[in-house]
Parts: structure tokens; C-alpha cells; sequence
């Protein structure tokens, strides 16, 4: 069918940007939108996956970037100028800085209970439009995920048609199709739109980009897998955690060891001579696995769930 993309940049490309821990399924909803595209719209482009040292809870950043065939595609990598911004978790713009790079007119789709108003305020939005879409509430009710009712959403409006988007979402989870539709069909009847034209309220900010442009004139050693885009050695996990970290009390631990072997990140456990001593709180994500298996010894237990006085003195 003859589709034309919403918004094209300079090189030719529509680029989405999705923004979301480790386990929600950003991935995978990326996966598969790039899929639909190519497959049924005669789309062309590139896909990009970023996230931290381990998997779950971690900040992960997902990014399409959907041109039509026949368009070189002369970059790759993640996008940081996003004509579509899917956020899973809207407290993790500020910390992470989302509002950076959002092109003239972009369209932000977030998970919230709150007004787009609202959500254009946390986004510092010059121009553009916000969808919000209380996309927890949809997947828990509907026994989905929270990756469906997000992707429905921005499927809709980069207008590829809902129904062959509902088949090829039923396809792809078969076992899941019936929830996953309820998911798709309430998310596309409860997304509250807000349109803001420029206003003066707030200025274009532009991404925290370092290296610039990569080309034959500064390839990389080893080719065109640039490392250090990609690393995300100097992202603070306490975006994940929301700064929540076990309390640690040295004196009832007998150093067992025993939550290295749980913990999903375990640089967030400090160890000094063969002793535990503390939680780095840069690297800790507060799954709280090593609480559970930390055993009571004769002094206590030494790692439990923070609680506010024991946070405050973290
Ligand atoms: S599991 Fe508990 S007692 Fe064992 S090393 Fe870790 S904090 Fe210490
Ligand atoms: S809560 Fe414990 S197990 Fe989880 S990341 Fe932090 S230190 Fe590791």
C-alpha cells in the first residue's frame, strides 16, 4: 500500500526514540514495529538497542529509524533527534533527559495518568503534540504488557493501519493474542492528545551529542561499531532504582557471599578484602534480591528493604 512517512530529517529518516527499563519490552515492541514497517509499508532503515550492564530494571533505549527504500541509509546507531518519543516511565525524562533532541512538531507518547499539559511542562516541549495513555492501568487490566498499549499508540499515529497492525501483533504472541488485542483497542480509545503550538515557553535543547557525525574521514578503528555511543558506563542506575537501595548493616553480615550470587547487577555490591561493605548506589537497580536471600545471622540480617529512615541514612 502506498504509505509516506509523517516526518522525514535531512538524511531521510522518520526516527522514533523508546524509553524504558530493562523487562518492559521496548525491545521487542521496536522489533516488530520495524517489522510491520518493512514488511507491509515498503519501509526501509535501521534499529538500535541500547541498555546497561544487566538486563532487568536497567535504563534501555530503543531506537527506529524507518526511511523509504531506495534512501541510502548513511547512519546508524541510536537516534538522538526523535520525531516520535515513546516514554514507559515519565519520571525518567528529568533524570534522563528526554526533552534533549525532540525535533520541531514531535509527538511524545507517554504512560501516564496525567494531562499531556502536564507531560509538555516535564518535556519543556517548544512545539508538538503529546499523547498520554495510562498504559499500566491497560496492560494490568487486560493481563497485557506494558509494551502493547505503547505500541498501538504510536502505530496509530505514525497512521499504519490498526487492523494490519492487530494481525501482525496477534501473530507475533500468539498465546497472548486475545489479551494483547484488549490491550491494543482500549489503549487507541483511551490516549488523550494535547497539541501545543511554539509559545516562547521553552527552548529547543539539544542532545548531549560528544562525537558528532561518523564517516570515512573519522572511522573507527575495527570498523563502524562506535563503542562509546553505545556504552553506557557513565549512566547512574539510580534511574532504575528511583534511589531505593537495600539498607546495609556491617555488623550483622558475616560476608557469605551469598548475594553476589543473586544480585543482577552485582558492581552495586561493594567488597573491600573479602568483606562486604556497602551498596553502590550507582549501580545498584533496588530488585531487592540480595534482601531475600541475605540469611539472619547471630547480629541480624544485614541487607533489608529500605525503609524512610533507613533510605535517609544510605
Ligand atoms: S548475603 Fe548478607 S550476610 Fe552474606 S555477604 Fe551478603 S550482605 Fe553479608
Ligand atoms: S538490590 Fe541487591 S541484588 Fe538488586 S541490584 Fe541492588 S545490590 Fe544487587
Amino acid at each position: 500500500m502506498a504509505y509516506h512517512l509523517p516526518f522525514r530529517d535531512d538524511l531521510g529518516f522518520c526516527n522514533v526514540f523508546l524509553s524504558a527499563l530493562g523487562g518492559d519490552g521496548a525491545n521487542t515492541a521496536a522489533k516488530l514495529l520495524f517489522k510491520i514497517g518493512c514488511s507491509h509499508f515498503g519501509l526501509d532503515g535501521g534499529y538500535d538497542a541500547r541498555y546497561g550492564s544487566e538486563k532487568k530494571g536497567t535504563a534501555t533505549d530503543v531506537s527506529v529509524r524507518f526511511c523509504e527504500v531506495g534512501t541510502p541509509v548513511r547512519q546508524s546507531g541510536p537516534t538522538d533527534r526523535p520525531h516520535y518519543l515513546v516514554v514507559f516511565h515519565p519520571d525518567l525524562i528529568g533524570p534522563l533527559e528526554l526533552y534533549r533532541g525532540l525535533q520541531d512538531g514531535a509527538v511524545c507518547i507517554v504512560n501516564t495518568v496525567q494531562t499531556p499539559a502536564a507531560m509538555r511542562e516535564l518535556l519543556r516541549l517548544t512545539h508538538g503534540r503529546v499523547i498520554c495513555v495510562d498504559a499500566a492501568r491497560i496492560a494490568r487490566e487486560t493481563r497485557s504488557r506494558l509494551n502493547v498499549p505503547l505500541l498501538a499508540v504510536l502505530c496509530h499515529l505514525l497512521q499504519f493501519p490498526d487492523d494490519q497492525v492487530r494481525e501482525d501483533v496477534s501473530a507475533q504472541w500468539p498465546r497472548a493474542a486475545t489479551q494483547n488485542l484488549a490491550a491494543f483497542d482500549a489503549a487507541i480509545g483511551a490516549s488523550v492528545a494535547g497539541e501545543f503550538e511554539p509559545d516562547d515557553r521553552f527552548a529547543y535543547m539539544a542532545p548531549k551529542t560528544t562525537r558528532g557525525p561518523l564517516g570515512w574521514r573519522n572511522m573507527l578503528n575495527g570498523g563502524t561499531i562506535d563503542a562509546l555511543t553505545h556504552s553506557t558506563r557513565d549512566r547512574d542506575n539510580r534511574v532504575a532504582a528511583r534511589g531505593r537501595v537495600p539498607h546495609f548493616d556491617p555488623a550483622a553480615c558475616n560476608s557469605c557471599g551469598i548475594c553476589l550470587t543473586v544480585c543482577s547487577d552485582p558492581g552495586g555490591l561493594l567488597w573491600e578484602d573479602g568483606k562486604m561493605v556497602g551498596i553502590d548506589e550507582a549501580f545498584c537497580k533496588g530488585c531487592m534480591r540480595c534482601v531475600e536471600v541475605c540469611p539472619t545471622t547471630k547480629r541480624g540480617h544485614a541487607l533489608e528493604t529500605p525503609t524512610a529512615s533507613t533510605s535517609e541514612g544510605n
